[in-house]
């Protein structure tokens, strides 16, 4: 059985919380997209961990963590990372590495930050992870699978010829310092120390396991938002942010996927720049990111300030039917406990037409939100075990985003810890 977690919106939407939680009855656990330029957030028994390229069932001692073809692989980083958990008391994890899988480069992360700086006011808001270089070169068919770390001589004269038109543009474009190859080549041999011990075909293994009826998570980086066809292109990731794309970046066959559980946050956050409809400014938007997540709206990986709005219909509607949820996980409602009354947006108005359906960048730009305010429940739901036990305005607000979204919320989230989730009945 594989279960997929992804975002209905733009991320951070605490896809993380649920895939940790649900990781607890997981086998296994795949990363298939994006890189280590964004990041999730867990709370758990060993403490509060920021995760940006393990999976998040990582803390459980059962499972095995995969690394799959589709994912931008910073291997220092994923080093890093495992060292830091295990220097917090988790047990080593089990961790598989995708012989597919392409690696950034530290030249990948300068071409970012050199990009950047060139486009200036006009930049798209890039981590500088060296994500957009990577899945170019990538797709450029100039990347650096892991698998070719293995054969020298070739590894060498690819080097030699990618400095070549590198080169060209450090020196014309961005008049930086030039890579020089038995440098690249160090970095290299760098790379392949530190990863030979984890990698492997792990499409074969997940083969295997989806035979062998595993239990099997892929976790989502980002949401349908930000991905490069779906979402507000060009201010999107790289990769796909799509649970269809899970099949591909893990390298299993799309029908297995069988339950789409799209999370889907009770308000609306986002980074970097972009149409954002919903979007709130001022001490509105101070509080609410104030309150927001656990401790802050502010990023994983960055730090920055995320930009906050409320409850979007038109863009969660969208979102879900997107990545073909089969069920919602509805977050951070907790959040909203101090509202009086919550505006949600209901539907754009895009030159005076108002309609709820999500358009394309050009006419989204130009989307007006048309706000219905519901009422607050104006109490504290952490700790609320059951979907009868939570305040009647609550049920109301859940009940009338998931009429409005048209797919069940199976799940709410009501706190960031792995038991602060309710379940409801009979879906
Ligand atoms: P992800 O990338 O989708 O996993 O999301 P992030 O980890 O970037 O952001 C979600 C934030 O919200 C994290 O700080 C979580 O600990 C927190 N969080 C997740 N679910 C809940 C919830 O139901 N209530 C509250 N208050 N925080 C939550």
């Amino acid at each position: 059985m594989v279960n997929a977690i992804v975002g209905a919106n733009w991320g951070d939407e605490g896809k993380g919380k649920i895939t940790d939680m649900m990781a607890k009855e997981a086998d296994i656990i795949v990363r298939f997209q994006g890189g280590a330029n964004a990041g999730h957030t867990i709370v758990n028994d060993y403490g509060k961990f920021a995760l940006h390229t393990l999976p998040s069932g990582v803390f459980y001692g059962h499972t095995a963590s995969i690394i799959g073809n589709g994912v931008a692989l910073n291997i220092p980083v994923l080093m890093e990372e495992i060292q830091s958990i295990v220097d917090r008391g988790v047990p080593k994890p089990k961790v598989l590495v995708s012989d597919r899988a392409q690696m950034v480069m530290s030249y990948h992360i300068l071409f970012d930050q050199y990009e950047e700086e060139r486009l200036g006011g006009k930049s798209f808001g890039s981590t500088k992870s060296g994500i957009a270089p990577f899945y170019s070169d990538k797709y450029a068919k100039i990347g650096f699978q892991v698998s070719e770390l293995f054969d020298e001589a070739a590894l060498k004269e690819k080097v030699a010829r990618i400095c070549e038109t590198k080169n060209v543009l450090l020196e014309h474009l961005y008049h930086k310092p030039l890579l020089n190859p038995e440098a690249l080549m160090e970095e290299l041999r760098g790379y392949k120390e530190k990863v030979e011990p984890y990698v492997c075909d792990t499409s074969a293994y997940l083969w295997e396991a989806v035979k062998a009826g595993k239990n099997i998570l892929l976790e989502g980086q980002l949401g349908s938002l930000k991905d490069p066809d779906h979402g507000i292109y060009p201010m999107v990731t790289s990769s796909s942010t799509l649970a269809a794309y899970g099949a591909i970046g893990a390298g299993i066959a799309p029908y297995e996927i069988q339950n789409i559980i799209t999370v889907c946050k009770a308000y609306s956050s986002s980074v970097g720049a972009g149409a954002f409809v919903s979007e709130i400014f001022g001490e509105e938007a101070d509080e609410l990111r104030r309150r927001g997540g656990d401790g802050g709206e502010f990023g994983v990986t960055t730090g920055r300030p995320r930009r906050m709005g409320w409850f979007d219909v038109v863009a969660s509607k969208y979102g879900c039917r997107i990545q073909g949820a089969t069920e919602v996980a509805f977050t951070v409602l907790d959040v909203l406990g101090y509202l009086d009354e919550i505006p949600v947006c209901v539907a754009y108005d895009i030159d005076g037409e108002v309609t709820t359906e999500f358009p394309a960048t050009v006419k989204l730009e130009k989307a007006k939100p048309v706000f219905e305010k519901l009422p607050g429940w104006k109490c504290d739901i952490r700790g609320i075990k059951s979907y009868e036990g939570l305040p009647e305005n609550c049920r109301k607000y859940i009940e009338f985003v998931e009429e409005k979204i048209g797919f069940p919320i199976t799940m709410v989230s009501n706190g960031p810890g792995r038991d602060d989730i309710i379940y409801r009945n009979g879906k």
